[in-house]
């Protein structure tokens, strides 16, 4: 199904949606410590959403499915990737870093944003990896031009990735963003070599498509698996690893808006 690009007003409302969300993450970034449980984070950010009119994306995600999730933010630990579900004792600690999801619908869209933080004093390990995933996202978004295509951000991401020694996972993938928090465009951190599977279709970007570039990065290796809360997604060797996420604007020319910044 083509990708429709959005118009001026709906890029308005977007990047509304992405501020708060992005003031939803800011609050929890300055929430973390040791001793904070998961759910504890989880009630911070439906507040500021609250407070801004707006409502959790990810609550009863997805509608009639049979284990919708149960909360506003995914929050996910050390060897979890993605989409743990917060928690009354689920302490952070010393040491640990921690994935923090948020996505917000305002006014009928939706902003998608994730960041890795440490709590406390951090290994240098850790730090690598957050330095490596962080980057990895903005070298995926300085791909995302008008004229190129989803297999230049992810090669972009992949080969700085890998250049740094860390893992791109597999299984999961930036996604179109829109009315809908999972749209038709499929953003992928990495692409096969000599393989063009219809998984794989490079989608040429145009102005006014947005997305989420999000790359899900191991600093061990890349296979992972799902804990059997049906959510929570862990790698398989037990390794560390990191999220981050921006949702984001094709523009006309140059580098595009980052629709869930400040
Ligand atoms: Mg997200
Ligand atoms: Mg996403």
């Amino acid at each position: 199904m083509p990708v429709t690009p959005k118009t001026p007003e709906e890029l308005v409302i977007m990047r509304e949606a992405g501020r708060i969300n992005a003031l939803a993450l800011q609050a929890m970034r300055q929430a973390v410590r040791p001793g904070i449980s998961t759910l504890e984070l989880d009630a911070i950010a439906a507040e500021v959403l609250r407070q801004h009119g707006a409502r959790p994306a990810f609550l009863g995600y997805p509608p009639g499915g049979e284990h919708p999730f149960p909360a506003t933010i995914t929050a996910s630990i050390n060897d979890e990737l993605v989409h743990g579900i917060p928690r009354a004792d689920r302490l952070l600690r010393e040491g640990d870093i921690i994935s923090l999801d948020c996505g917000t619908i305002f006014n009928g869209f939706v902003g998608d944003s994730a960041i890795t933080v440490g709590v406390g004093i951090i290994s240098a390990e850790a730090q690598r990896l957050l330095e490596v995933t962080e980057q990895a996202l903005y070298e995926g978004i300085a791909a995302a031009l008008a004229g190129n295509t989803t297999r230049d951000i992810a090669r972009a991401v992949q080969r700085f990735v890998e250049q740094h020694g860390c893992s791109v996972v597999r299984d999961y993938a930036g996604h179109g963003v829109g009315r809908a928090m999972h749209e038709d465009l499929h953003v992928p951190n990495w692409w096969p070599n000599g393989r063009h599977s219809r998984y794989f279709r490079s989608e040429m970007l145009r102005p006014g498509h947005t997305f989420a570039i999000e790359p899900m990065i191991s600093a061990g290796r890349a296979p992972v698996r799902t804990l059997d809360d049906h959510w929570t997604v862990v790698t398989q060797d037990g390794s560390l690893c990191a999220h981050f996420e921006h949702t984001v604007a094709v523009a006309p020319a140059g580098p595009p808006l980052i629709l869930t910044a400040l």
